[in-house]
């Protein structure tokens, strides 16, 4: 059997030799297994490709794909899918927070059956802010895309082949690869495990960062516009909510001021607030369209090193 991991590498010029040690490590517990390592340079502005040749010099079974522009976690994920030859495909995060000695219990769940297992690291301890956020994230996602209940998405993940398959078909912009896992199986299974904490350096997710993964394309220029038609939207709508109630009380207080004023203004207020919301939303399908028959890449690859 044939296992291949995917690391997206950004900032972890100090972390991924460790990585790939470790995994190393755990391929050895388990004879007859092998392996490929395919790490996957987003761009990124420390000298983490330099590491990475080294680290493929050494051993060929680490392969380099290097990318030309940054491109995100994600599309670099699926330019490794693209390029991943094992039976299994292992997603494992670059700064050594994934408990890589536990990849056997997710390789063990593919085993006994389902299609896809992810880690479940429990709820973070975060702000009361972020902590809001990701709720709210999660409802929207059992919502639209059909998230099981309770099942929690996480950077450490085993698939099985026929599903990298049918998620490389994916060839637009805009990869979102927890997206295209649940179009794709049902029989997805979460791993309970601890998330190591960051030992170096920050996060390459900044609030920015995370808000444009989850609106899904930072770099669509063209469409931006169009978004920030969406974001004045709903702030005209708070406001004119705000308003409205403002008016309202102040009608209470002082019954002589007429009242058609008061209800025309704060139904105009709402409604031109969720018009110009709901013209935004149109106005993102509209753009991810163009961007679509754009053909605009996933990803730029520039150089690859042991992969043929
Ligand atoms: N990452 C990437 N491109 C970016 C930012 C991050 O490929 O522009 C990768 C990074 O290499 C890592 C993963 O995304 O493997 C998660 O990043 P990070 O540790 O910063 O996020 P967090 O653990 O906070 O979710
Ligand atoms: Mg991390």
């Amino acid at each position: 059997m044939k296992i291949s991991f995917i690391i997206p590498c950004y900032r972890s010029y100090k972390t991924i030799g460790g990585v790939c040690n470790e995994i190393i490590e755990q391929i050895n517990l388990r004879e007859g297994t092998e392996y490929e390592i395919i790490t996957v340079n987003d761009c990124s502005p420390d000298n983490v490709i330099d590491k990475l040749y080294e680290l493929a010099e050494k051993n060929t079974n680490i392969k380099v794909i290097d990318f030309a522009k940054n491109m995100g976690k994600h599309c670099a994920l699926m330019a490794g899918f693209r390029y991943s030859t094992g039976d299994y495909v292992l997603c494992v995060d670059d700064d050594g927070q994934c408990p890589v000695e536990h990849m056997w219990e997710l390789v063990d769940k593919l085993d006994e059956g389902y299609d896809v297992a992810m880690a479940q690291y429990g709820q973070k301890a975060q702000s009361g802010f972020k902590n809001f956020g990701s709720k709210m994230n999660n409802w929207m996602m059992e919502k639209f895309i059909q998230k099981p209940k309770d099942f929690q998405f996480s950077n450490f993940a085993a698939m099985k082949k026929f599903v990298i398959d049918e998620i490389v078909r994916y060839e637009n912009p805009y990869a979102y690869v927890n997206g295209l896992i649940l179009r794709t199986t049902q029989k997805i299974v979460n791993v309970p495990m601890k998330e190591r904490a960051r030992e170096i350096g920050k996060g390459g997710y900044t609030f920015k960062k995370s808000l444009a993964l989850w609106i899904d394309g930072i770099s669509a220029f063209s469409v931006k516009p169009l978004r920030y038609v969406n974001v004045l939207g709903i702030i005209f709508a708070i406001i004119g909510f705000l308003f409205a109630l403002f008016i309202i009380i102040r009608k209470i207080i002082n019954p002589a001021i007429y009242v058609g004023w008061t209800s025309i203004m704060s139904c105009l207020l709402i409604l031109g607030g969720i018009t110009l919301t709901a013209l935004g939303l149109i106005g993102e399908y509209v753009g991810r369209i163009y961007m679509c028959i754009n053909n605009s890449p996933q990803y730029v690859i520039r150089n690859t090193k042991n992969i043929d």
